[in-house]
């Protein structure tokens, strides 16, 4: 969706020996902790993206960093040819704070939603009875769910996808928010129904209330998988455990990553059903990596920080200082609109000011505050959910003062 296609980037006019697949903001950081980051010029920055959500906790969150240095010091891979102790504690800590029957552990994001799609196609194929190698799973248009080959061919995003072909089959994409689209799309072969509860990448697009209930209907109506990407929406976010808790809905499927290795290594699982993953049987599916002692030791202590709910109540608690503030910015005439939930943030900085959501991003950068534009004028907030309020309100204050000062250099 977007068009323009950026200038190269300086660093193959530089001869940097890192290839160019992304365009960093002009930070260069060599500390971390809680809500702040230190540069190489020892300038102090608030995190507001952290990581997109994968620093839930904020950097080095002192529980988690004890729990992977005890792991360290004991044993740290067995590979998945043997067990070891913590796999079944970490599979029953997960299921337990999800409400879920099973879990299968993996590393990145990607690998979770592609090891959803392959349960849900064999589901399909050995349950559903659907003519082998014609399952269809229907996903949403702007989504993200990752990078590789598969997971591009679901997504309609130019940039994403494009000079990457050919492309996986398999895959109807329909409207976001639109519960009667996705039934539309939905025929014999149709083995699940794939989309994010909050599209985080598109800009923090929060569906209508009734789009996870009336997909949860329809997927039960016709037999078939619903299946959430939790990814960037999951663990504390949205100001509950899961952002589907907010709708009352259960996936048949879940995945979840990011936060889940505390901002310390990536850990990814599918948690759900316990009749759909028992489709993965010994020999189809794995990871040399997925569910190793220190990946399980970080997740336990993940799973032991957000047990007591108060993290989650937290971010529905700061969640509506943001709300305000972003809604007193967008009456102030300096957003065009505001798109919150939990403590997660949307904001399409207003047209007439002339900033893309980049430059927003570095006007920010300048100001002390990091944080990541999606598209266009578009900018994210989604900082650690330990943020102090006081830095909380920091962070606005100084988003209104930069978007302030562009409006009075406009005029
Ligand atoms: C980040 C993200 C992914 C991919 O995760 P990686 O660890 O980068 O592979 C998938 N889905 C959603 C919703 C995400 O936000």
């Amino acid at each position: 969706m977007l068009d323009q296609t950026p200038p190269a980037p300086p660093s193959v006019a530089h001869g940097s020996a890192l290839a160019p697949n992304y365009r960093p903001l002009d930070v260069v950081l060599v500390e971390g902790d809680g809500t702040w980051v230190t540069d190489v010029a020892g300038r102090r920055y608030l995190d507001c993206l952290a990581g997109y959500s994968a620093l839930n906790f904020g950097h080095r969150h002192p529980a988690l960093v004890a729990a992977a240095h005890r792991q360290l010091d004991t044993l740290t891979l067995t590979s998945r040819a043997f067990s070891h102790d913590l796999l079944e504690p970490f599979a029953r800590a997960v299921t337990a704070l999800t409400g879920t029957e099973m879990l299968l552990p993996m590393n990145t994001g990607a690998e979770a939603v592609e090891t959803a799609v392959k349960a849900a196609r064999k589901w399909g194929y050995d349950v559903l009875g659907v003519p082998d190698g014609e399952a269809t799973i229907v996903v949403a248009s702007g989504a993200f769910h990752g990078r590789t080959t598969t997971i591009v061919s679901m997504s309609d995003e130019r940039e994403m996808r494009a000079g990457f072909g050919p492309y996986t089959p398999g895959f109807r994409v329909v409207p976001f928010g639109d519960a009667e689209a996705a039934a539309a799309a939905v025929d014999s072969t149709t083995v699940a129904v794939l989309v994010e509860p909050v599209q985080g990448e598109a800009g923090v697009l929060v569906p209508p209330p009734d789009y996870l209930p009336g997909l949860r209907r329809l997927c039960d109506e016709r037999g078939i998988l619903l299946v959430l990407d939790e990814i960037q929406s999951g663990l504390g976010r949205t100001g509950t455990t899961l952002a589907q808790d907010l709708a009352g809905v259960r996936a048949d499927l879940t995945t979840l990553g990011k936060a889940l290795g505390g901002g310390i290594m990536p850990v990814s699982a599918v948690v759900g059903r316990r009749d759909v993953l028992g489709v993965l049987t010994p020999g189809t599916h794995g990871s040399t990596f997925g569910g190793n002692p220190l990946a399980c030791a970080v997740g336990l202590a993940v799973v032991d920080l957000l047990t007591p709910g108060t993290l989650q109540a937290r971010a529905a608690e700061l969640g509506t200082v943001l709300a305000e503030r972003a809604e007193n910015l967008v009456r102030e005439g300096l957003l065009a609109a505001a798109r919150t939930v939990g403590l997660w943030a949307g904001l399409d900085v207003e047209p007439s000011l002339g900033l893309s959501g980049r430059q927003t991003c570095e006007l920010l950068a300048a100001a002390g505050v990091l944080t990541k534009d999606t598209h266009g004028t578009t900018i994210r907030l989604a900082p650690p959910l330990t943020i102090e309020r006081a830095d909380l309100e920091t962070a606005l204050e100084t988003l209104a003062e930069v978007l302030r000062r562009r409006r009075a250099e406009t005029r």
